[in-house]
């Protein structure tokens, strides 16, 4: 199995961010970077993510940055399984908006959330790239924690209970962030 590596960004996203500040970024696991990449390219299939890392630290990305991903959306209606009460992150459950609006998100080609040396360079360099990029868009100062940097089950505990995955090293990348930035 191929992808086609010279298409652009993906159509599988909201143009733009409607009027919100984009201040959390949400961190997942998929078991193929083949399958993930053709998925978030197939307009049938309606996911998509900013970013995805390969085993071998190789990112691509498949979503602007000024452009909301389809990956961890959260909606209003009472009896949907990603109602944003449902929500673990408080600050997602306090939001009645669609979380992929404030959100950026980052796929990691792992079974269990463990990562190799290369992906977790190419991810704590992913996330200082986005840092970055919402000071420069926004003048907003992102605050790095473990409300503002979270996995995907802390936003939809429902259909995702554990990604991205029980050995992700969360803990581990939040604490070198905040001392390199
Ligand atoms: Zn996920």
């Amino acid at each position: 199995m191929s992808y086609d590596d010279n298409k652009g960004f993906s159509k599988n996203c909201y143009v733009g961010r409607k009027d919100y500040i984009p201040d959390m970024i949400v961190l997942h696991s998929t078991p193929s970077f083949v399958k993930g990449v053709n998925n978030f390219y197939d307009e049938t299939k309606e996911v998509s993510a900013h970013f995805i890392i390969n085993n071998d630290g190789d990112v691509k990305q498949i979503v602007s940055l000024d452009d909301s991903a389809w990956a961890n959306g959260t909606s209003l209606n009472q009896d949907s399984d990603v109602y944003y009460r449902f929500a673990k992150n408080e600050i997602v459950k306090n939001r009645d908006y669609n979380a992929n609006y404030y959100t950026f998100s980052i796929e990691h080609v792992s079974v269990d959330g463990e990562l190799t040396d290369e992906q977790y360079a190419s991810s704590k360099e992913v996330i200082k790239k986005i840092i970055k990029y919402i000071k420069e868009k926004y003048d907003y100062d992102f605050i790095i924690d473990d409300k503002h940097i979270v996995g995907h089950r802390d936003v939809n505990p429902i259909v995702r209970t554990v990604c991205p995955g029980n050995k992700f090293p969360m803990d581990r990348i939040i604490k070198e962030l905040q001392e390199e930035i």
